[in-house]
């Protein structure tokens, strides 16, 4: 047992988000740091079109004095997997964290830090005396630097089978991001064409889905693995910040965001996506 533990922990691996948030747990689970937010969403996936896109939840448990959430392990079965993390959506705040940064400013050294590591020109000079920024100023930052705000979806981090793992991206153009597909499937057609069938299948469930339709989904992302025998598969993970929509509000997820409007452009994103994969297919 013992060895089955440590086995399938030099193979797992997290991709984004902090690294105090996971265990591992044995019986091909991962523990995620307890939300009620993701847990609740957890749940209501489990009996809706999307659950066939979601890892298995199986509820919470107490570990160490802390709360988790027990998700099936979506590498489980994989051999030296390869893995990549798309967030999605055109914006990767929540309208409450824009409020908050006009209402009740708190300024992030941390996040003033990561900003000035890599472009201080990006910052003003009032931001450089504070040397602090609102977590707005940070996330909306990123999102403006990536493909997030232009494409509708940014690759997070991608993990090659060697277990090396490449972040913090400057990818903004259509271009690169294909390239960034052909090296991480190292341009294997039947991965490709799995990756496409399967975003195609998504899109479907999407419209079906009453979940989709009563949620602003942000900060969620499209997990990929495959292996080299074959296994290639998409799945919707972290509902951390993904919240019920007013119920004034009828979201398209495919129009662009407005302050006041709620819109994710989940479906911007999917649909750049898919057709990205279904370029590289062709190239
Ligand atoms: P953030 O909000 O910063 O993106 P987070 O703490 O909400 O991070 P997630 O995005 O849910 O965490 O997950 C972080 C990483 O952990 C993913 O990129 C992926 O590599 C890994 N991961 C998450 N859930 C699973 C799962 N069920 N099976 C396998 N790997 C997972
Ligand atoms: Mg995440
Ligand atoms: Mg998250």
């Amino acid at each position: 047992m013992m060895q089955w533990s440590v086995r399938r922990q030099s193979s797992w691996v997290q991709l984004a988000g902090h690294q105090g948030n996971f265990q591992l747990s044995e019986g091909g689970e991962v523990l995620k740091r307890f939300s009620e937010v993701e847990a609740v969403c957890l749940q209501a996936l489990m009996a809706d079109p999307l659950r066939p896109f979601v890892p298995q939840y199986h509820g919470s448990v107490n570990r160490g004095g802390n709360s988790y959430i027990r998700l099936e392990d979506l590498l489980s079965g994989l051999k030296n997997p390869v893995i990549m993390d798309c967030k999605m959506g055109v914006r990767t705040y929540q309208e409450e964290e824009l409020t908050k940064s006009h209402t009740k400013p708190t300024l992030r050294t941390d996040m003033y830090q990561k900003m000035v590591k890599v472009d201080p020109t990006a910052l003003t000079v009032e931001e450089h005396e504070q040397r602090g920024v609102t977590k707005w100023r940070y996330l909306q930052w990123r999102d403006n630097t990536s493909s997030t705000s232009t494409l509708g979806f940014r690759i997070e981090g991608i993990m090659m089978e060697n277990g090396s793992v490449q972040r913090d991206f400057k990818m903004l153009t259509p271009a690169q991001v294909t390239e960034a597909l052909l090296s991480f499937t190292k341009s294997h057609l039947h991965i490709l064409k799995a990756y496409h069938s399967r975003l195609q299948a998504l899109d479907e469930a999407l419209k079906e889905s009453p979940f989709f339709k009563a949620h602003e989904v942000i900060g969620s992302s499209l997990l990929f693995v495959h292996d080299w025998t074959s296994k290639a598969n998409i799945w919707m993970i972290d509902f951390g910040k993904t919240t019920p929509s007013p119920s004034t509000v009828q979201l398209r997820h495919d129009v662009p965001w407005a302050e006041g409007n709620r819109e994710d452009g989940y479906l911007i994103g999917l649909a750049a996506l898919t057709s990205l994969v279904g370029q590289a297919i062709s190239q």
